[in-house]
């Protein structure tokens, strides 16, 4: 895995997550912001920071972009598409709704693991709404959605987003959660599995212990 040079996200695109946070689905793809700085790899520790008492996890389909684009219509996006990897977009749920937007909630460091590996795909045929993706903590499972299921899906996101920016080669977007988005404790481990790709496995810790 390469650090990507931005990570976009989409909020709210599974209809199920969106009513269980008390939102409805948006018109169009809800986008924000990750600092690469916030990645971690498959492995590496999630740290609670103490500003927040509720950091929660968000199992997520990531596509790493294999080619530059901008205003792609979907076929121009579809092969852009590079690969894909298993993405957590840890969230501090209390900081979120208190800051009124997002980059604290979503920016502390080890915020974005991504891994364990990406998965090579030719995206002028792969079928995205085939894939799924499951989030369990300590071995249960807290999260399952399918790509099926997504308000917008893979290549009509990359599309959009490359008519707002530039989509370079590395760059990741995390394609929104599906509903189960649940606490991150001291001691828990959380995996995060996309089929097709693997596991992503991270222990969760406070910062500033051991
Ligand atoms: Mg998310």
């Amino acid at each position: 895995m390469v650090t990507p040079g931005k990570i976009i996200c989409v909020g709210r695109n599974y209809a199920a997550h969106a009513k269980e946070l008390g939102n409805a689905v948006p018109e169009r793809p809800l986008l924000f912001l990750k600092p690469p700085s916030a990645v971690i790899r498959d492995g590496a520790t999630i740290r609670l920071p103490a500003e927040s008492m509720q950091v929660e996890h968000e199992g997520e389909i990531a596509v790493v972009i294999g080619r530059r684009v901008r205003d792609a219509d979907e076929a121009a996006a579809r092969a852009a598409i590079g690969g894909l990897t298993c993405g957590n977009d840890v969230t501090a749920r209390d900081l979120q709704k208190s800051d009124g937007q997002w980059t604290r909630a979503k920016g502390f460091d080890t915020f974005c693991p991504l891994g364990p590996r990406v998965r090579p795909v030719d995206g002028t045929t792969f079928d995205f709404a085939t894939l799924e993706v499951r989030c369990r903590v300590n071995g249960v499972e807290r999260q399952h959605g399918r790509a099926a299921d997504m308000a917008f899906n893979i290549p009509a996101l990359v599309a959009y987003i490359s008519g707002i920016m530039t989509l370079e080669p590395n760059d990741v977007i995390l394609t929104g959660t599906p509903e189960g988005v649940g606490p991150l404790l001291d001691g828990d481990v959380v995996e995060v599995e996309v089929s097709g790709v693997g596991v992503l496995r991270n222990p969760v810790a406070r910062k500033g212990a051991g």
